[in-house]
C-alpha cells in the first residue's frame, strides 16, 4: 500500500494548482519521502483512499476525530442542520448550546467566543491579552505551535520545524521581535524573561500538553510554576488546548493537571471535524471583546451552523464517562505493543503518550523539550514510516507529530496494528 495510481495521478495535478499539492504542509510527506495517499473516505478507525486501498488511521484528521470516522451522530447533526442553511450571519441556538457544552466541561472558559480555526482562536485569546494588558510582548516555548500568525512562527514546531523552516519567511522582524522564546518544561527560562522584559508581557502561550514537538508531557508541577509567575507578573497565561482539549481529559489538560489559566483556546474536537475554534477565559477579559469592548474581533462564517451542529453532537458523545478511560487503556496498550515490537528487534525508541496522543521518538529519550526532540534519528523515523504504510498503518508523516487513536481503535485494530510494527521495525533491524 502506499500512493497508488490514481493517488499519484491526481497528486501530480494538484502540484499544478496547489503549492506542493497539499491545502496544509504537514500532509505533504517532505520529511518521510514518497508522495502523500489522497483518502476518499473514512469510517471509524479506517480511512480508504482513492485507489481502495485501507489503513487504520493514526492521525485522525490531526486529532479531532477522537470517535472516528462519519461518527454517525455528527453526520446526522450535519446533515440536519444542512437542510435549515448552510449559514446565517446572525446569531443561532447552536453557537449557545455549543458554548454551554464548552464552559461546562472547562469551567475557567466563563465567556468564549467561536472562530473558524484554532489559529483564528489563538490570534483572538492573544489580542484580548494584549488589549487587557496594554503590553505588546509574547512568550512562546520553542517548538511549540500555535497556528500560522505571523508573530507565531518563531522556532515554532509541525509542519514548520518538519520543514526546517521554524522561523517561517514572509514574518516582518518587527513582529517576531515581540515574540519572546523559551525552551519547554523550563522554568527558570520563565522567571529570567520575565525579570528582563518585567511589565512589557502581556501573554505566555503553551501547549499545556505539548504535541507539535512530537508528544512532550509537562514536567512535574511546570505548569504550576507558570501559573504562579504569570499571577505575579500580572501576565496572562494562555494555555493553547486546540490540540488538547477534549482530547487527553474531557475538561482538557488544565483539568488533567488541575491548572487554571486565564484565556485557553480550542479547535479540532470541539468541531467534530468541521471547521471551529474557540477562544476564553475570565470574563473581564472577554468582556474587552468588540461589541462589549475595545478589542476588535470578527469573521463571517464564526459559528456556523453546520460547524456548530458537528461540534455539539461530538461533546455530547464525549460526555459519557466511558470514553476516556477506553480511550487511556487504548493508548496504553498501542504505547506497550509498540515498545514490544521494537524491543524485540533491539531497534532503540522512546514512546511518550498522554492518554489517546503519543509519539514514537527515535531516541533513547526522555524527549523534555526541542533540542531533545530535534536529536531524534529523523532518517530511521521516515524508513519506519514507509514500512508502516505498506502495511496498512496510516501515522503521521514527521517525526514531530502526535499520532492519535479515537474510540473505534479496537483490539482487533490494535493487533493489526501491533503486527505491522513488528514487521517495521524488524525491516528498519535488518536495513541498519
Ligand atoms: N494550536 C495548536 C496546539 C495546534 O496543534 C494547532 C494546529 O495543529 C493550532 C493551534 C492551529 O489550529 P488550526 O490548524 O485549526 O488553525
Amino acid at each position: 500500500m502506499g500512493a497508488d495510481l490514481k493517488s499519484l495521478s491526481i497528486y501530480e495535478q494538484s502540484r499544478q494548482l496547489i503549492p506542493g499539492g497539499v491545502n496544509s504542509p504537514v500532509r505533504a510527506f517532505a520529511a518521510v519521502g514518497g508522495e502523500p495517499v489522497v483518502m476518499k473516505s473514512g469510517k471509524g478507525a479506517w480511512l480508504k483512499d482513492v485507489d481502495g486501498n485501507s489503513y487504520i488511521d493514526y492521525i485522525g484528521s490531526w486529532g479531532p476525530m477522537i470517535l472516528g470516522h462519519a461518527e454517525p451522530h455528527v453526520i446526522a447533526a450535519v446533515k440536519d442542520a444542512a437542510e435549515r442553511s448552510t449559514s446565517f450571519g446572525a446569531p443561532t441556538e447552536a453557537e449557545l448550546d455549543l458554548a454551554r457544552l464548552i464552559n461546562e466541561a472547562v469551567p475557567s472558559m466563563e465567556m468564549l467566543r467561536l472562530t473558524n480555526s484554532g489559529t483564528e482562536a489563538v490570534m483572538g485569546a492573544l489580542r484580548v491579552a494584549r488589549g487587557f494588558t496594554g503590553r505588546d510582548m509574547i512568550v512562546k516555548c520553542v517548538g511549540c505551535y500555535h497556528g500560522g500568525a505571523d508573530y507565531l512562527l518563531v522556532k515554532a514546531g509541525s509542519g514548520a520545524a518538519t520543514l526546517g523552516s521554524p522561523d517561517s519567511a514572509g514574518v516582518p522582524k518587527a513582529f517576531a521581535e515581540l515574540t519572546v522564546l523559551v525552551p519547554y518544561n523550563d522554568i527558570e527560562a520563565v522567571r529570567q524573561v520575565f525579570t528582563a522584559h518585567k511589565d512589557n508581557i502581556a501573554a505566555l502561550i503553551i501547549e499545556p500538553v505539548a504535541g507539535n514537538m512530537g508528544c512532550v508531557p509537562p514536567q512535574e508541577g511546570y505548569l504550576q510554576g507558570l501559573r504562579e509567575l504569570c499571577s505575579e507578573a500580572g501576565v496572562v497565561l494562555v494555555f493553547d488546548e486546540v490540540m488538547t482539549g477534549f482530547r487527553v481529559h474531557h475538561g482538557g489538560a488544565q483539568a488533567r493537571y488541575g491548572v487554571r489559566p486565564d484565556l485557553s483556546c480550542f479547535g479540532k474536537i470541539v468541531g467534530g471535524g468541521l471547521p471551529v475554534g474557540a477562544y476564553g477565559g475570565r470574563s473581564e477579559m472577554m468582556q474587552k471583546v468588540a461589541p462589549l469592548g475595545p478589542v476588535y474581533q470578527a469573521g463571517t462564517l464564526s459559528g456556523n451552523p453546520l460547524a456548530t451542529a458537528a461540534g455539539i453532537a461530538m461533546l455530547s458523545q464525549l460526555k459519557r464517562s466511558a470514553v476516556y478511560e477506553t480511550l487511556e487503556k487504548t493508548g496504553a496498550q498501542l504505547e506497550r505493543d509498540i515498545l514490544e515490537a521494537a524491543n524485540q528487534v533491539g531497534v532503540t525508541v522512546c514512546v511518550q503518550r498522554v492518554a489517546s496522543m503519543l509519539t514514537v521518538f527515535f531516541t533513547k529519550g526522555p524527549v523534555r523539550h526541542w533540542d531533545d526532540a530535534s536529536a531524534c534519528d529523523t532518517k530511521a523515523f521516515a524508513q519506519w514510516h514507509r514500512s508502516l504504510l505498506q502495511e496498512g498503518v496510516y501515522w503521521p508523516p514527521s517525526q514531530f507529530e502526535a499520532a492519535f487513536v479515537s474510540i473505534c481503535h479496537d483490539a482487533e485494530v490494535l493487533s493489526l496494528t501491533k503486527k505491522a510494527m513488528e514487521k517495521a521495525f524488524l525491516r528498519l533491524k535488518q536495513s541498519a
